[in-house]
Formats: C-alpha cells, structure tokens, sequence
C-alpha cells in the first residue's frame, strides 16, 4: 500500500488488523480469554498504572475488542475507540466521564425509544438530569443552556421517523457553551456521515445494528474525536484532574487528544464493567468488512421501497429524507449525499387496524424490534413499541396510530415490495 490515506472500503477491510503475529491467521481470532500472562512484575506494575499499554484482564481490554476499535475509529476518523457491550452501555459510559450528580445534558427530544427511557429514568437516580429540545430547531439547544450544562446529546439520523438533523448547526450551539457534542451515528453509519466532520467531540454507536449488519450480536462503541479541550474547559474532572484510583495521574495531560477514550475505559468500563464479549467483537469485525457495499445497497432498496410506497392508493404519507419534498431532503443531501438511510415510516390511510393486519400478513419482512439487519424489518410502534403511551404521546414520539416502520434490507427490491404488496392488497 502506498502512503496516501487509505478509502473507506479498505479501511472496513483491513483499519486495525494483521495476520495474527502467534499463529499467521489472517482473520483477527477469537481471543477467548479472561485474562493475559504478565513478562514480570515490573511489567504488571507498568500496566495497573497505566505507564504502558497492555492487556490485563477482559471486562477491560481484549484484543479482538482492541482490532474493532481501531476499525470503527478509522472509520469515523476519530483519534480512539472503546468497544462495549451495547448501545446502551456506551451512553452509560460517556455520561458517566462527562456528569457529576446535578449536572444537565441537553439531548434531542428526537431520539430512540431506549435512549429516552435511559436518560429520562435510570439516569436521574445518578443525579444527572436531561433537558429536551427540539432537534428540527438548533435554537431551541441554545435556549436550553444553563451553567450546569455538561453536553449535547442527538442523533444524527433519528430513529424511528428518519428525521436529518442540522448537525453543523447544533455543533455551534455546543461550541459556544463550551461543552462536547455527542453524536449517535447508529442509523446513518459513517459511510452516510461522519460526525466528527460537521462538529461532534464524540460519536457513539449501537453495534448491533448497520455495522455489524446482520442481527446476530448486540454491541456498541464510543469514538473520541480528539477535537474537545478538556484541560482548557477544566469542567470535567475525571479527565482534568488528578486521579485518585490512578495515584494521581492526570489523564487529560498523560493521553492527550484522545484521553475521554481512555477515561472511559480505565475509569467508567472498569468499575461498572459492560465488556463486550470476544465472540460478539469477532462478528461484528465480520460484518464490519461489508459495510460500505451493504449501506449502498440498503439505501438503493429504501429509495425504491419508499417511491414505490408514495405512490400506493392505501398509503397516505411516506417521511424518507431520502424522497424529493420530503421535508428533511434538503438536508439529506447537504450532510448525507449518499443517501438518507435506510429506515423510515410511512402511514397507512387505514389507521391503527390497517397497520395490525399489514404486519401480520407480511411474509419476507420480519416483525421484530431492530434495525440495520441485512433482512428486511418491519414494526407497528402503536401496537407495540409504543403501546404503553397515549395517543399524543405516541404522536409526538413520531410513532401515531397509522404509523409504521421499516428497515429495508438487502434482499432483492423486488421481493421486498412484492411482500408489501400482497401484504397491502389482503387486507
Ligand atoms: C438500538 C439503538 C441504540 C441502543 O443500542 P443497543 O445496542 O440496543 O443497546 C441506541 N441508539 C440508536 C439510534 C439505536 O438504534
């Protein structure tokens, strides 16, 4: 290979990876181990006090887990990585190095159902308090920032609508208050969209979906842009200031542009422990080598599915950023130009009973509560996700009676509409 950047297709391939140095495997192996043989007592020493790089033990680092860190950093072009055991536990860790109990964050009311439960529940017993705003509205970030705000949280496409954020403009709002921006990248991937380009200080990703692309392992990672000033902000002070369970050590001078990867490693993976398993790092490597021609194809069948979709006598609307009027198209192709994703929702003239008997008449979509497989996917948030809210509540939540959901998979385009239309067409 020549000197020149590697592209994004040789990076999903090979970022991280060599023949395995032990054996001469090519594939990156399954280190199925708790935990690793130190040279010496010196050298065991050197590694509990973070003077050098090493394995130690699993629930911290792992060398499976270490290769698909350095490929999703690649990727996203941040400067470290932290693989973990769920989308959800990546959050957790983040707002773990960045909150003290009685600090705010400001997050998008515009986000999956999870996220809005994790921030509006169980983060509130840690004292670390959300604010909503409006993701279609930069200013509304603005007016949402006290002094006791620590971050921004969105996501860059929103789940369940497909909604397109002004990402740029919302990294200027987090710029002038002077607080990292968090960007969940999991519906566009970085093939669509690269976060830390258009402002974001970190980037976070459920695994289980588009990157590892085929619904067989739940993970998630955290991406350091090495863009944010922690020494200079001095409002973060697991990263700013001397460690205490480290002797002292100052993490933000020791690790530099990438030290929030490395607190949230040695500090927030350590002690509340959500490892991502060997097994589950090697097949998400796996599906990692195919991201850039399945999102191509995910976004070529989302395009036919939702034309095809607009135009059917008993579909009242189709919201896919990815369709010319769509009120978020615009967007999609400044930020996005190479499409808008994969999963949008459409409305059914027939309302709630039409939407029951469209997902229970499919045949080659499955219904389940996931995304970004290689299947195609199909859910009634009404029915189901979303049952437990009121009708407004499932309204705003972009999940209204007539509402329904889908991941477009990378079957034949048309198989996928040939299901939809016999679906449509038996009721
Ligand atoms: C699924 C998902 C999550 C949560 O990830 P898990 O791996 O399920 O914990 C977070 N954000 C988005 C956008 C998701 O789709």
């Amino acid at each position: 290979m020549t000197e020149t950047t590697p592209g994004f297709a040789t990076l999903s391939i090979h970022a991280g990876a060599q023949p395995d140095p032990a054996t001469g495997a090519r594939i990156t192996p399954i280190y199925q181990t708790a935990s690793y043989v130190f040279d010496n007592a010196e050298h065991a020493a050197a590694l509990f006090g973070l003077q050098a790089f090493g394995n130690i033990y699993t629930r911290i680092n792992n060398p499976t887990q270490s290769v698909l860190e350095a490929r999703v950093a690649a990727l996203e072009g941040g400067t470290a990585a932290l693989a973990v055991a769920s989308g959800h536990a990546a959050q957790f860790l983040i707002f773990h190095v960045l909150l003290e109990p009685g600090d705010e964050f400001i997050a998008s009311r515009q986000l999956y159902g999870g996220s809005i439960n994790q921030f509006n529940h169980s983060f509130k017993k840690f004292g670390w308090n959300v604010v909503w705003a409006d993701g279609n509205d930069p200013a509304s970030f603005e007016a949402a920032v006290t002094p006791k705000t620590k971050a921004i949280f969105i996501e860059s496409i929103a789940n369940p609508g497909g909604i397109v954020l002004d990402v740029p403009a919302i990294a200027a709002v987090a710029k002038k208050a002077g607080v990292p921006l968090i960007v969940d990248n999991t519906l566009a991937t970085p093939y669509l969209f690269r976060p830390k380009e258009h402002g974001a200080d970190i980037v976070v990703h459920s695994l289980t979906k588009f990157l590892g692309g085929q619904g067989n392992s739940i993970g998630g990672a955290i991406i350091d842009s090495g863009t944010f000033d922690w020494l200079k902000s001095g409002r973060y002070p697991a990263i700013s200031q001397p460690n205490p369970s480290y002797h002292g050590l100052n993490i933000g001078e020791t690790f530099g542009n990438f030290a929030f990867a490395i607190a949230a490693r040695v500090l927030s993976l350590r002690d509340l422990g959500p490892a991502i398993s060997p097994f589950n790092a090697f097949l998400i490597l796996n599906g990692l080598e195919t991201l850039p021609l399945r999102i191509e194809r995910h976004v070529q069948n989302a395009v036919k599915v939702a034309e095809w979709l607009e135009k059917h006598p008993k579909v009242a609307w189709v919201n896919y950023a990815g369709l010319p009027g769509n009120r978020y198209h615009e967007l999609a192709q400044r930020l996005t130009p190479k499409g808008a994703g994969a999963v949008f929702t459409f409305g059914l003239k027939g309302g709630y009973e039409a939407g029951v008997n469209l997902i229970s008449n499919v045949k080659l979509f499955s219904l389940l509560a996931n995304i970004g497989d290689v299947r195609s996917l199909i859910i009634h948030p009404a029915s189901t996700t979303h049952a437990q809210l009121t009708p407004e509540q499932r309204e705003s939540a972009g999940a209204g009676d007539d509402t329904v959901r889908l991941s477009v998979g990378i079957e034949d385009a048309a198989d996928i509409i040939a299901d939809l239309e016999q679906a449509l067409a038996s009721q």
